[in-house]
């Protein structure tokens, strides 16, 4: 069985920013070949895990094509011009806030290591992404040169580790935590009643790219995006919200990228209920999910999502709770295995 600990941390150590999928696929490809019928990877780069219905049908239920959707890839640098101390200037893969990557350990896909910092005169509160360099301990440009080149790529250096009882810190929980939840649901699935397509896909944090072509190409009757979700259970949060780590799995209404369908929420409040699954609902101001993409493929298709909440997204140190991971794959598996009536709303 997936280790949520194990897994977590080796996926996240896997250095795969948004566009540059290769290295996460190829250890996607081989822990979920054992359960898979087929696999194939798309132009995009999606990752696409087939697992056909089991021949247990009631009655005249035809199995409904259910896609799962959790994005591979993460945040990153890349490299835009070397100075002539050797200094690194970088651009960002996807959302960077300036001020919380400011002396954070990064590395490159070589193995080369170096730190993030800023230039002089510039305030923190004004930090822009080109105020800040990366010091690779290099003394010139010619020794910079040889260990890091224009359009390298470098994503966080940090572990994965355990606090508290039952919590985790990654550097990118957001979101290969969502990519062990579909490899826990992949391994428990017994007798599904659907065609489950678990796609692990690429460049959500650019914009929301790889679901797009993945749903056009399985046109789902339904589908289920996994990802990290944000929290209002910190010290004085800017915005209200009611998610909290630790109070279960959180059941997405809302993002700024779609409002989930009413009756894939409510299925999915109701199998919580009757199983005893700690859950929660999601309604978050900002950010979006790959469901949003699922929903508007080609006619459309009737989406949810289960969110993990996580406390300090995009940052090194991204922290949430076993326990609602393990909620999230319980909710998943018997939401995607059994009937489903997605014609209506
Ligand atoms: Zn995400």
């Amino acid at each position: 069985m997936f280790d949520v600990f194990e897994t977590i941390a080796k996926l996240a150590a896997v250095h795969s920013p948004a566009g540059f999928e290769t290295p996460i696929t190829e250890v996607l490809t081989e822990l979920a070949t054992p359960y898979a019928d087929e696999i194939r990877v798309d132009a995009l780069g999606n990752l696409i895990v087939y697992r056909k219905a089991d021949a247990v049908q009631d009655g005249d239920y035809a199995p409904k094509k259910v896609m799962l959707s959790a994005h591979m890839d993460s945040i990153g640098m890349i490299v835009t011009h070397i100075d002539e101390n050797g200094f690194i200037r970088f651009s960002n893969i996807g959302g960077l806030s300036p001020a919380t990557i400011l002396n954070i350990p990064v590395k490159f896909a070589n193995g080369t290591r170096g730190v993030v910092a800023k230039d002089g005169k510039v305030e923190i509160k004004d930090l822009k992404i080109n105020d800040l360099y990366i010091d690779i301990g290099a003394g010139s440009k010619e020794e910079a040169q040889k260990y890091v080149s224009v359009a390298d790529v470098a994503v966080f250096a940090s572990e994965t580790y355990r606090v508290g009882q039952t919590r985790i810190v990654s550097p990118y929980m957001d979101d290969r935590i969502a990519c062990v939840v579909l490899l826990k649901v992949l391994e428990s699935i017994r007798d599904s009643k659907n065609d489950l397509y678990f796609v692990f896909s690429s460049q959500e944090e650019v914009g929301i790219r790889g679901a797009k072509t993945a749903a056009f190409s399985i046109e789902p009757d339904v589908g289920l995006a996994v990802d990290v979700t944000s929290t209002g259970d910190t010290p004085d949060m800017k915005v209200p919200m009611e998610c909290s780590i630790g109070k279960g799995a959180a059941i997405k209404v809302m993002d700024a990228s779609l409002i989930c369908s009413p009756k894939i929420v409510r299925t999915l409040e109701s199998i919580a209920k009757e199983y005893e699954i700690k859950h929660q609902f999601e309604v978050l101001q900002h950010g979006g999910t790959d469901a949003g993409a699922i929903q508007l493929a080609r006619a459309g298709a009737h989406v949810g999502a289960v969110s993990i909440p996580t406390r300090y997204i995009h940052s090194p140190q991204e922290m949430c709770d076993e326990e609602d991971v393990k909620a999230a794959c319980a909710l998943i598996g018997l939401f995607v295995a059994n009937e489903l009536e997605p014609k209506t709303n």
